[in-house]
């Protein structure tokens, strides 16, 4: 969409200065600038931290419907204000545009919010009691879900059982996975669902763990989990709008006003526009589908895009590689610690000519390309595609997108920069991967792993984001991690590769800015500009001032959506 900005026109047309100031930013912001000069927000005593070079600082904010009027001085503002004007004194905090995560995976951060999580259950008669407490409220026919449970801590750390939680549980099915992921526990009632009995056998790579009568206890281990997670029905509709709602509320409380969603279904995408449609959403969503699902749709005329100013399409996201953590991350030379293998080429990248000829039809369709690359080789792979599409298909602004971008062959940074290939990376991953990365890839080519200094040295636009719920979904961490790359395990404190910290104001950026040019929205968002919507966050602290260390430690005070506080600590 181009918002429409009908009366900020008129305005235009009535005021040389003002004209210049709503004119710096290509698009049209917001919808609701009126000609009089009446503010229904003012933030004031504000350190702005605005994200535009043309006024990079500011004192105050005025904002009229979802659109900012005026920023600059307390004085500047305060001419907006109306006896009916709402008036935010931050006394002295930081205002930032709202954070724009660019990249993330919203309905499986909002499952996970809405499952079981038993990590801190102590003991297993807490454990079986909050698990009971959950069927209780869990409407019929839904399956109880998550888990992320360690009997490791309890004071007799044996594994759980059915009969354990079968009591609390009834009918209701349950299926919970250990925090790592290698097994599983179900209720009576899930395995009979399931089918499975003592005659069971255990598929290969698996194993059901029985008891002395030989009858299963209810763990399942590896493989063996399939055996019950394949018939757990598909989320209801009532599941996936309280999972939408958890999030939208967990992102609110963390000042992230858009976000960039990674593979979506269509059915979330629908959801979506629906509670767009009533004016439910508190975040601006960009759906990337994923390539091969939008040609086949497209194949079968099936395309449905959403259309509304809340949620938006465009873009599609592809696989080129696996991940570093399954050394499935393809690379030019082999692991370090596992001499022989180069990792995996993705399954849509086999044979390279079907993802050539489906990014080729995409890019025709006017589609930007979100493709995950993390070992070199991936990387210089998905350059090469880039460059041959934009040299088939001919010029145009298409903003090509490598999602992750983590390990880059040195020769290959400037490509991204000439190929005007987006680095959509995620900072939190450097500072968990560098806990054990250097072991898997050796010390040469750690040097240019999350290269976000050698990106922006070389000219490269940086969006960030997450991953959520890969990592966690606070913007702040991010920055943090982009400022330290200090591990998570408190060893390099200094930082991992620390030449390739970026500075708080670059982190800033790319969380904000340099996320909405990576959906095309930098003329409407990303900045506290006049003309721009009134996406704003109140920090508890100064990030520019505050230690390096502390800056995870930074929280949101305000949200405000499109002028409209949506959320308050
Ligand atoms: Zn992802």
């Amino acid at each position: 969409m181009r918002a429409t900005c009908a009366v900020a026109r008129k305005v235009i047309a009535m005021s040389p200065l003002f004209a210049a100031l709503a004119s710096a930013g290509a698009g049209g912001g917001c919808r609701s600038l009126e000609p009089p000069r009446r503010a229904d927000l003012i933030i004031t005593n504000a350190g702005v931290w605005t994200a535009d070079p043309s006024q990079p600082k500011a004192e105050a904010i005025a904002v009229a419907g979802d659109c900012i009027v005026a920023v600059g001085t307390a004085a500047i503002v305060d001419a907006w204000r109306t006896p009916d004007t709402r008036v935010i004194d931050v006394r002295g905090r930081t205002v930032i545009p709202g954070f724009n995560d660019a990249h993330i995976h919203l309905m499986d951060g909002g499952r996970q919010l809405d499952d079981l999580d038993l990590k801190d259950a102590a003991t297993a008669e807490e454990f079986a009691r909050r698990i009971g407490e959950r069927a209780a409220a869990t409407p019929k026919g839904e399956w109880v879900l998550g888990g992320n449970w360690d009997e490791q801590g309890w004071t007799a750390p044996l594994l759980p059982t059915r009969s354990l939680i079968d009591k609390v549980t009834g009918d209701t099915p349950v299926f919970l996975g250990r925090y790592d992921l290698h097994m599983a526990l179900a209720n009576t009632a899930a395995l009979r669902l399931a089918g499975v009995t003592a005659a069971t056998p255990a598929p290969a790579g698996g194993e059901v763990v029985r008891d002395a009568r030989g009858e299963p206890t209810g763990i399942l281990k590896d493989a063996a989990m399939g055996l019950v997670s394949r018939i757990i029905p598909a989320p209801t509709r009532e599941r996936r709008v309280r999972a939408l709602k958890r999030a939208l509320d967990h992102m609110a409380s963390l000042g992230v006003t858009s976000v960039q969603d990674m593979g979506p279904a269509a059915e979330d995408v629908e959801l979506y526009d629906e509670l767009a449609a009533k004016g439910g959403l508190t975040v601006r969503i960009r759906v990337a589908p994923l390539l091969t699902s939008w040609a086949a749709a497209r194949a079968t005329g099936g395309l449905k895009p959403p259309s509304g100013p809340v949620v938006r399409s465009g873009a599609v996201k592809a696989f080129a590689d696996g991940s570093l953590g399954s050394t499935t991350a393809f690379f030019f030379a082999p692991y370090t610690d596992a001499p022989g293998q180069f990792g995996l080429l993705a399954d849509e990248m086999q044979p390279i000519d079907g993802m050539r000829s489906r990014l080729m039809e995409a890019d025709k369709a006017g589609q930007q390309f979100c493709i995950h690359a993390i070992g070199d080789r991936a990387n210089a792979m998905v350059l090469d595609l880039v460059g041959e599409v934009a040299a088939a298909n001919g010029a145009r602004d298409r903003r090509p997108r490598i999602e992750h971008a983590q390990h880059i062959a040195p020769s290959d940074i400037g490509r991204f920069a000439r190929l005007g290939v987006i680095a959509s990376v995620q900072p939190y991953h450097a500072i968990d991967d560098g806990r054990w990365a250097e072991k898997r890839i050796g010390p040469e080519r750690a040097k240019t792993t999350y290269p976000f200094r050698s990106f922006l040295d070389a000219g490269v636009r940086l969006a960030i984001g997450t991953d959520w719920p890969v990592a966690p979904l606070s913007p702040m961490a991010g920055v943090y991690a982009a400022v330290t790359r200090a591990t998570l395990d408190g060893k390099r404190p200094d930082g991992w590769i620390p030449e390739q910290k970026i500075s708080v104001a670059e982190a800033l950026q790319g969380y904000t800015l340099g996320a909405a040019y990576a959906e095309y929205t930098e003329g409407e968002k990303g900045s506290v500009t006049v003309g721009r919507l009134a996406d704003l966050v109140v920090l508890s602290d100064d990030p520019f001032v505050a230690p390096p260390s502390s800056l995870r430690d930074i929280i949101v005070e305000t949200t405000i959506v499109g002028g409209k506080v949506v959320y308050e600590k």
